[in-house]
């Protein structure tokens, strides 16, 4: 078997013969930095891909904690039996509404999401104010005026 052609390391720059398990799909040394490096990079690209992650997967894990404790399951190191998560934490103008009502009657995962699209929208509200101007044009379906 023909051994993989050297190739050069994008972050230390030193040439390095690829593994031949690997061959031509090794693009970086093996050296321990730039393998963290290159791994740095996957996840950073992963997130950028993924930006909704960590809201699902907190969403997916308050869901199981739910199918936990109607399913009357306990904690396996307390012992405990497994509540029903608290509510999402919302911004203070959503606080007036019920959340743990809500919970109790559409169930965690219809509340969590109503949560989380009501959070959307309140945060949205708050780092862009949309003038009133532009929407009264909007609903008129006047043109806006280039900034
Ligand atoms: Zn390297």
């Amino acid at each position: 078997m023909e051994l993989p052609k050297k190739r050069r390391c994008p972050f230390c720059t030193k040439r390095f013969r690829p593994d031949p398990r690997q061959g031509s799909r090794q693009r970086v040394c093996s050296g321990e930095d730039c393998q963290r490096k290159r791994r740095a990079k996957t996840q950073a690209s992963w997130r950028a891909r993924n930006p909704d992650y960590p809201a699902s997967s907190q969403l997916k894990k308050r869901s199981a904690q739910a199918d936990a404790a109607e399913a009357g399951q306990r904690d396996q190191a307390t012992g405990e039996p497994i509540c029903q998560p608290d509510p999402l934490p919302v911004p203070q103008a959503l606080e007036m509404i019920p959340w743990s009502l809500a919970q109790e009657e559409i169930g965690v995962r219809a509340a969590d999401f109503l949560a989380l699209v009501a959070t959307c929208l309140a945060n949205r509200q708050k780092t862009r104010e949309v003038p009133k101007s532009l929407c009264s044009s909007a609903l008129t379906g006047q043109e806006r005026a280039p900034p």
